[in-house]
């Protein structure tokens, strides 16, 4: 279906816990949080309910994240049952990877497409101090399998945020080595978030740039998503950039988000959407649940407001946790 600014929204973020086994620093805090009590969080039955409505609102993406996916039990159930799901063309998962390379299999063969690994260094001290968990060598375990499996697409995700400008290089070089789309994302002012350096797609672009000569054109690879993508002489694969405040594609976008204790959340920025929980719960029926669907991506927010100083009573307040990227 189209949103109230002619958008097309046909990706759903599905995160299916709020739990993680790791703390990155833009996104837990050392303490951790307070978990979400699992009698809150949806279970896959409802989950899947809620999925066969968004197919027939015209969803045709559906990406897996958290909190970390992985440590929900039982995944690949879920999979299967919206690989099953008429209408779903694409099955993603979000991951850091820890854990993957003995989770991958049964995934695959319940139909995941696509997997986006989370990396922010290859240096183990830093790994460990970024994630507070010093889990680096089973990510890249995660990561070597996931390469290894012939038709899954494979992204690594990377945050700069200061502490690692040194591991931009090496991680870029990923995608000379391999047919891989290593992206930068450029870190947004949500959660913890707010208290780190940020580090722009321009100056991203010109380290790389000193260690790999210019930037080349390249195909975009296709699909709707936010990145855009450079290469560089010998590279087998490419470099991509997801920059939310200094190149914002919410014109273009089209997503929603499901958080794991089901609030349909219309925009990243804001505490927009609707809790399909409380309505899946008190019996409502498809029609209604479709209505109250259709009525949130109505409403969806143009743009977000990062980088303009303000900010509304609306904000949001959850951690990147809860919410999945
Ligand atoms: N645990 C999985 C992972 O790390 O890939 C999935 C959930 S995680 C919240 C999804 C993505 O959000 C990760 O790639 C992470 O780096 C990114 N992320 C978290 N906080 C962020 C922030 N403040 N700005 C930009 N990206 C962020
Ligand atoms: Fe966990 Fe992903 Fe958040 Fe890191 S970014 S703490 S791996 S949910």
């Amino acid at each position: 279906m189209t949103d109230g600014q002619g958008r097309s929204i046909d990706y759903l973020r599905l995160s299916v816990t709020d739990r993680c086994n790791l703390r990155c620093v833009y996104c837990m805090p050392p303490e951790g949080v307070a978990w979400t009590p699992h009698g809150d969080i949806l279970s896959y039955e409802e989950i899947l309910r809620l999925c066969r409505l968004f197919a027939r609102l015209g969803v045709r993406k559906v990406r897996l994240t958290g909190g970390e996916p992985l440590t929900r039990k039982g995944l690949p159930a879920l999979v299967k049952g919206l690989h099953a799901i008429e209408g779903i063309e694409e099955l993603a998962m979000t991951t850091n990877g820890v854990g993957l390379a003995r989770a991958l299999p049964a995934l695959r063969r319940e139909g995941l497409t696509a997997l986006n690994l989370s990396l922010d260094t290859l240096d183990r001290g830093q790994y460990a101090a970024i994630t507070r968990r010093d889990a680096l060598e089973d990510a890249l375990a995660g990561l070597s399998a996931a390469l290894a499996e012939p038709g899954l697409r494979v992204k690594l995700n990377c945050v700069p945020m200061g502490e690692n400008d040194a591991q931009l290089v090496p991680l870029a070089a990923l995608a000379r080595d391999y047919p891989l789309a290593v992206r930068f994302i450029e870190l947004m002012p949500i959660g913890l978030g707010r208290t780190l350096p940020r580090r722009s797609e321009a100056e991203v672009l010109a380290r790389l740039e000193r260690a790999f000569g210019p930037a080349l054109p390249c195909p975009q690879g296709g699909g709707s998503g936010p990145g855009h993508y450079v290469t560089f002489a010998g590279f087998r694969g490419r470099v991509g950039f997801i920059s939310a405040l200094s190149h914002p594609f919410c014109t273009g976008c089209n997503r929603v988000r499901l958080t794991a204790s089901g609030f349909l959340k219309t925009c990243l920025q804001y505490d927009a959407g609707v809790d399909l929980r409380a309505l899946l719960r008190g019996g409502a029926p498809d029609a209604q649940l479709l209505e109250a669907m259709r009525e949130a991506i109505r409403q969806k927010p143009p743009r977000h407001h990062f980088g303009s100083g303000g900010c509304g009573t609306s904000d949001e307040r959850r951690n990147m946790n809860e919410i999945g990227g």
